[in-house]
């Protein structure tokens, strides 16, 4: 019998979020054909004391547990913050529309934030904002709380 790698696949606003937990990785797909692909050495310590410290989270699978949220935040915040796909993911999917740097730190600042909050309560405050509108940190929350509860274990 032939078995075949699981994957998960998550249908956003702006792209497709999928999980393969047989090789730890995760990729987003946009419509126009680019798509980002990302995974972690979990045996990095600079890695897991980011994950474990840095993000709260707990458990041999705390790397990647942390990657598999931190790239479907990238999207969730970019939708909910912006109504956009993420600048950060487009750009490392080969996008070359210029983006400001403070807009990729932004995002980015974003994600770790929720990530740390999603995980310990903590609400630390992102080094930067959105200069319009105030967050919508609720819509992130349900939304991610939301893909989990459809999606089953998400990590595998
Ligand atoms: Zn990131």
């Amino acid at each position: 019998m032939v078995s075949y790698p699981r994957s998960i696949s998550i249908p956003l606003k702006y792209c497709t979020y999928e999980v393969w937990p047989d090789s730890r990785s995760v990729r987003t797909v946009f419509p126009d054909g680019l798509s980002c692909g990302a995974m972690r050495d979990e045996s990095d310590p600079n890695n897991i004391r980011e994950a474990r410290e840095g993000e709260g989270y707990t458990g041999p699978d705390a790397v990647w547990r942390s990657l598999v949220d931190h790239e479907l935040l990238h999207s969730l915040v970019a939708e909910a913050v912006l109504d956009r796909s993420s600048v950060v993911l487009r750009e490392q999917a080969g996008d070359q529309t210029f983006t400001p740097a403070w807009e990729k730190y932004e995002e980015e600042s974003l994600v770790l934030a929720y990530q740390l909050f999603f995980n310990t309560g903590i609400e630390c405050r992102p080094l930067v904002y959105p200069v319009t509108g105030v967050i919508p940190g609720r819509l992130i929350l349900s939304k991610f709380k939301a893909i989990k509860d459809q999606h089953g274990d998400i990590y595998g």
